[in-house]
């Protein structure tokens, strides 16, 4: 594997040819160090963690109880309140449905930000929809921070769970939630965390360990897909759920060994990481904004996650950008569920953003394994496909 072995993709179908992978949040690349340790416990560490009266069981028991200790040092929360699950998807859905309760006499409370990711706004629709739970929106403005008095008259109304997301997955916008998470507490509420982006990314000290539901997911750290984890000390007070059920489902042992791989790389790594990152990012907003009049930047550049670039291309189909550099850089033109299906973002309609700049929107997500000469050569063939629809929009042949 070369240095820059994991921005390339490789089509056997179409011939070889090189990608520029740019869309880590979407998902990211496993990390060769993680690969080795998934690897090493998918055949020398096989034993089932719930089976612990011989030493295979107990070693994958040990390896599990580890992966927790690092998933915690992460976010600065208790390794016992760490539960694996398949992804952030899978951990929300529990999180809700652990907030809502075996019985639920009255309806669940919720108050989401109109940001959130789909997977917490369709699991929060559903249960409103079943007569369990009634929604609350909190507004955000059009860098898709927070409005303060908005939060605060969901609060003020009464409200038992608030959803704020660590970091938006499209623009990057970054929440407070040094302040949001004691002001949620003062309300008597309980506060879910969408880490899923900023894990790893932004620190969490001061307010980790205050999270009741804390949300992240292996696959956006460099980690293997199908683990993530549901980081929650109510969840653990109250964990029998289920008819009183005492059995616990088999622990994926690899992938939670990976993705405590990727924790602790990240835990040890990510600062330094992120500086690198940054650099790059800025440098290619400045290529980007040199080379492609009328660009505009989304989101809060004073407060974003290092790795996100979001971009509008004003009046200009973002799909067709996209399908000019299929073969040479991978970007996206939005949530990877919202790809392909070309609706709008509900991230981009709740920050007011008008239809042309929503048209051309465009997110651009840098990691690890990005290269100064990626950054380079992305921002040249960015420009050239924006050049490409341009001209062949000025031409009127285009659909
Ligand atoms: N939450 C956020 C903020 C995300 O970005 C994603 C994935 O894109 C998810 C949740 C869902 O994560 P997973 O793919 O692990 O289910």
């Amino acid at each position: 594997m070369n240095s820059r072995g994991f921005s390339r993709a490789i089509d056997s179908s179409l011939g070889t040819f090189e990608t520029i992978y740019l869309d880590h949040h979407a998902t990211t690349p496993v990390d060769s160090r993680v690969a080795k340790i998934v690897f090493d416990m998918m055949v020398s560490s096989f034993g089932n963690a719930n089976s612990v009266d011989h030493v295979f069981g107990e070693t994958a028991a040990s390896i599990v109880t580890d992966a927790k200790g690092r998933v915690a040092a992460l976010v600065g929360s208790d390794p016992d309140n760490v539960f694996f699950t398949s992804g952030s998807t899978e951990a929300i859905r529990l999180a809700i449905s652990h907030a809502i309760g075996p019985v639920h006499a009255s309806p669940l409370r919720i108050a989401l930000t109109r940001v959130e990711h789909q997977a917490l706004i369709d699991t929060a629709q559903l249960a409103e929809r079943l007569g369990i739970a009634v929604i609350t929106w909190i507004d955000v403005d059009h860098r898709a921070r927070l409005i303060s008095e908005s939060l605060h008259a969901a609060l003020e109304s009464g409200t038992d769970l608030v959803c704020v997301m660590a970091a938006n997955n499209e623009v990057g916008t970054i929440y407070p939630l040094g302040e949001i998470v004691p002001l949620v507490h003062r309300h008597d509420a309980a506060i879910l965390v969408d880490a899923t982006q900023a894990a790893g990314r932004i620190p969490f000290d001061g307010f980790g360990a205050d999270v009741d539901y804390l949300i992240l997911s292996g696959h956006k750290i460099y980690g293997p897909k199908g683990v993530g984890a549901l980081v929650s000390g109510a969840y653990e007070a109250s964990r029998v759920y289920g008819l009183g059920a005492t059995h616990d489902a088999t622990p994926n042992v690899p992938g939670i060994a990976g993705m405590g791989e990727a924790c602790r790389i990240m835990l040890s790594e990510g600062e330094v990481e992120t500086r690198r990152i940054v650099a790059m990012r800025d440098r290619l907003q400045k290529d980007l904004v040199r080379l492609i009049p009328n660009l505009v930047v989304n989101g809060d550049q004073e407060n974003r996650l290092a790795h996100n670039l979001h971009i509008s291309v004003p009046d200009t189909p973002n799909d067709l950008i996209v399908s000019r550099l299929r073969k040479k850089v991978a970007i996206s033109t939005g949530a990877a569920c919202m790809s392909g299906a070309q609706s709008s973002s509900h991230v981009l309609r709740a920050m007011g953003m008008d239809d042309g700049l929503q048209e051309g929107a465009l997110r651009i997500g840098l990691g690890r394994f990005t290269s100064e000469s990626d950054i380079e050569n992305a921002a040249a063939e960015i420009a050239a496909a924006v050049r490409d629809v341009r001209n062949a929009m000025a031409g009127q042949d285009y659909e």
